[in-house]
């Protein structure tokens, strides 16, 4: 902590994954002897640079850019890009720090990086979002490169902000290296599937974690907070499973929509029109706005089977977790990352509730972003069925290890240690084959 002033999230965030280590220290002593604690939480390498820009104004604005290249013990480094206000140099380690143990647990060569800036695109003209992301670019091509850091999206980086990053790393590079950014349009080296991966990874996750229990998502009444590139996809697997979803919400607010959220209707409000979600409630009279509220609290007017926060971190409080487990949820899973804090995690799996961690239940996108990536390596582009089958048996195979590994140090259905464990003990062990790097 005092080696990181300041960065809470962080500390959260290292605090969670060592919480789960204890058995595996005391099974495994070269983990200590190896300093493996100590140099796995220090990123091997950090970028801070300002991104200068004008605005439509003429004006020159001036940003701050970061990419935290965090363990390449597996693979390239890999993670998104988040473009947001309340981005700070410990937003982006914690970020980084998650992504190391969630690309471990996808089983593919990747290796673990975040990155993005506190620029705020709410409001934006295009060709500021366009000459913003050149800006950022600029800098950030010379640490980038298909075997060095591939980034991705996240909050606030879509397929028009790849695009702007990719065309820009294409020209003062003069190559056209596919893959050194995921997330790209479909006609220019993306992936099928990879909008879709995480909201429905996450779903999937959901679906494996209730069969446990002999429950499934058919029937289910399901919350899903956020209304981004996660939540939306999660909404539609969800509902395309048989369950409905019956509350979403920006930053604004949530609605309730008691006869199931209607993605299209959603999806054309926030992608297409970009406005704010209220203008959900004018064209579905059942609906209702609940202004400056987060989406739990439509909990407070209907039971709740499943909850899956998908918007940001430290969303879901442990009030909230009380408010749910009183409508009587059954799982919860994290489409965003750290979304929920740890004392709503504690109530959560106090009252026995199933609980999927980000750093599993999430990663669908960037496991969809290595198949891109992939693709991109024998300039081949795959089907939509052929994909998304991947993108489930990875899943599924996410989920089997989890639980076999929280089975093995005998804390059955506790996907929380389980995922800690395994993600760490994959990454710690190459660290170690790798020598004192
Ligand atoms: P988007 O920018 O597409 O959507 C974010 C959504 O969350 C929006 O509805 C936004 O509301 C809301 N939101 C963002 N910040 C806040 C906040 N501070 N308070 C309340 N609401 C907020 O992002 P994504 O859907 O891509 O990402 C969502 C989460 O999922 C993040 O935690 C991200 O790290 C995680 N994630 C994303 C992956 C991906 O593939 N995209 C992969 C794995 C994890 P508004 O529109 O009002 O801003």
């Amino acid at each position: 902590i005092d080696r990181n002033p300041g960065e809470a999230e962080f500390h959260q965030a290292v605090k969670e994954v060592f919480d789960s280590l204890g058995p595996v220290l005391t099974k495994f002593p070269e983990y200590t002897d190896e300093s493996i604690l100590e140099r796995i939480c220090e990123p091997e390498r950090q970028i801070i640079f300002r991104i200068p820009w004008s605005d439509d104004q003429g004006k020159v604005q001036i940003n701050r850019g970061f990419r935290v290249q965090f363990n390449s013990a597996l693979g390239p480094y890999k993670g998104g890009l988040r473009f947001h206000p309340s981005v700070l140099a410990g937003t982006v380690k914690f970020l980084g720090f998650e992504q190391v143990f969630k690309n471990a647990l996808t089983g593919l060569p990747i290796g673990g990086g975040k990155g993005g800036s506190d620029f705020d695109p709410k409001g934006r003209s295009d060709a500021e979002i366009m000459r913003f992301c050149q800006s950022f670019m600029t800098e950030a091509y010379r640490h980038l490169g298909d075997r060095v850091d591939v980034p991705a999206g996240d909050i606030g980086v879509g397929r028009r902000e790849i695009g702007y990053l990719f065309g820009q790393y294409k020209r003062i590079s003069n190559r056209y290296e596919s893959g050194v950014l995921t997330g790209k349009g479909i006609t220019w080296g993306g992936s099928l599937v990879r909008t879709e991966a995480t909201g429905y990874g996450t779903v999937y996750f959901t679906e494996h974690m209730l069969h446990t229990r002999g429950r499934s998502l058919d029937g289910a009444k399901a919350l899903i907070s956020g209304s981004g590139n996660v939540a939306l996809y999660a909404i539609e697997k969800t509902q395309e499973l048989g369950g409905t979803v019956v509350g979403a919400s920006d930053s604004s607010g949530s609605v309730y929509d008691p006869q199931g959220i209607d993605t299209d209707l959603l999806r054309e409000i926030k992608e297409v029109r970009r406005e704010r979600i209220a203008q959900y409630v004018e064209a579905r009279s059942q609906a209702e706005f609940i202004p400056d509220r987060r989406v739990w609290a439509v909990a407070e007017k209907t039971a709740v089977d499943v909850a899956l926060p998908c918007a940001t971190q430290n969303e879901l409080t442990a009030e909230d977790a009380e408010l749910l487990i009183r409508a009587g949820v059954a799982a919860v899973a994290e489409g965003a990352n750290m979304p929920a804090t740890p004392e709503a995690i504690r109530r959560l799996r106090e009252a026995e509730v199933l609980f999927g961690p980000g750093k599993a239940a999430n990663a669908g996108g960037v496991a969809t972003s290595a198949l891109e990536m992939q693709q991109n390596a024998t300039r081949d582009t795959w089907s939509f069925e052929y994909t998304e089958q991947r993108l489930a048996e990875i899943m599924e195979n996410v989920h089997a290890r989890c639980a076999a590994t929280a089975e093995e140090y005998g804390m059955p259905g506790d996907y929380v240690s389980g995922a800690n464990i395994a993600g760490f003990t994959q990454v710690a062990d190459a660290m170690i084959a790798q020598g004192v790097i």
